[in-house]
């Protein structure tokens, strides 16, 4: 998967992330890197994982000089840091924190970035999540040019989880991504939908009666996330509701890695639009911008000036209207890919929980308020696009405040 294609969707889709995925990788890494720093030149390696960092550095510490930056999502620490005159390229190391500061600091440099992790949903795309003074910004930067990772890398059960939970989450990416180009009239390609769903489909139904230690498990698990991570890479995926609402949740309690709240998510979004799309009311009233900036300033502790940005304007009662037609117009299809995905979901999350250490326990700790506000206030907290941003424009969202 790598060049321009000419898609049926009309659209031309480029694939332009190098990538080497295999046992071994990081034998190659030095010669991975040439092709875009020459030897000798400085690496700057951004990282959060002293274990993964140290891996690396041990593959590339002959033919190249290197820097390393422990990474911040502060979006002022980035650009304020400065990195030595030689450095040809950045690489970043370890979870979403390292490879979004990265992403940064390599548009704002204009260097070449090369990712060497876990292939996170987002690793490969044009965005990255920065913390502004206290809010979250999505910013749109230049995409990676490599991704490197070795298959023998040591994988713990937590890890396995949280790979098993992002790769089936994409059930909703696809699925927001449609909805996104009915409601906001986005690109919409069913190709690239339908990539991210079947590659979740195929391994929630593969690894059904998966315990702990399947052989191979590794491999499924880090090839179908790269192939995720490569489409997102090459269409204009929106941001969707559960990507949202894993991003508002990290704000209030920092204990669950994104994939894992990305799949909780997912899973109880699945459920709750189904329901929205199969109950309409005859009226809800719109939106309590109010309610929402004093809730929004609260959760994130940031002044309520400041949250005013944050909150999107109400719609006009026409594009209201228009946006309620489109649900009831849309309706049967809605319903038909949110039932198939349900049932999916139910297989996943039993699996999801075998995988990890403690069978699930863990995700008691899940407060169901924290869940529901997290679901009202996403779609200010973050901006995105799909149905849970038509749900709360329609202001359906306002009864999960509390
Ligand atoms: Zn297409």
């Amino acid at each position: 998967m790598y060049g321009s294609y000419n898609c049926d969707c009309g659209l031309v889709h480029t694939f332009s992330v190098k990538c080497l995925l295999t046992k071994g990788a990081y034998r190659q890494a030095a010669a991975f890197l040439s092709d875009f720093a020459p030897f000798l030149s400085r690496v700057a390696i951004f990282y959060d994982d002293e274990k993964m960092l140290n891996t690396f550095i041990t593959s590339v510490k002959k033919e190249y000089r290197t820097t390393t930056v422990y990474a911040s999502v502060s979006k002022k620490k980035i650009e304020l840091m400065r990195l030595p005159e030689d450095t040809k390229i950045i690489v970043a190391v370890g979870s979403e924190r390292a490879i979004d500061s990265a992403k940064y600091k390599a548009h704002l440099l204009d260097l070449p970035l090369v990712v060497s992790s876990f292939p996170y949903y987002s690793a490969l795309s044009s965005q990255c999540v920065l913390n502004d003074d206290g809010a979250l910004v999505s910013c749109c930067v230049n995409k990676p040019r490599g991704y490197i990772f070795d298959t023998a890398y040591p994988i713990n059960r937590e890890n396995r989880a949280e790979l098993f939970g992002q790769i089936s989450a994409r059930l909703i990416s696809a699925f927001e991504y449609y909805a996104a180009g009915i409601f906001d009239g986005g690109k919409y390609c069913p190709f690239i939908a339908g990539g991210l769903s079947d590659i979740a489909a195929k391994t929630i139904i593969s690894l059904k009666d998966a315990s702990k230690d399947l052989p191979f498990i590794n491999e499924i698990l880090l090839t179908a996330s790269l192939k995720q991570a490569i489409i997102v890479s090459s269409g204009d995926v929106c941001t969707g509701g559960e990507i949202q609402c894993g991003l508002t949740y990290a704000m209030l309690n920092q204990e669950l890695s994104q994939p894992s709240a990305q799949f909780v998510f997912a899973a109880v979004l699945n459920k709750l639009y189904l329901s929205h799309v199969f109950r309409r009311k005859s009226f809800t009233p719109p939106p309590d911008n109010n309610l929402r900036l004093q809730q929004i300033s609260e959760l994130i502790g940031i002044s309520e000036y400041k949250a005013l940005n944050k909150i999107c304007p109400q719609l006009s009662a026409k594009a209201a209207a228009i946006l309620e037609y489109k649900i009831n117009e849309y309706r049967i299809d809605i319903t038909q890919k949110l039932r198939a995905s349900l049932n999916l979901f139910k297989l996943a999350f039993r699996t999801f929980k075998r995988l990890r250490d403690d069978d699930g326990y863990a995700l008691s700790a899940y407060k169901s308020a924290d869940v529901s506000l997290c679901i009202a206030l996403a779609p200010d907290v973050i901006k995105g696009q799909g149905m849970l941003t038509a749900l709360k424009r329609l202001g359906e969202l306002d009864c999960y405040i509390v």
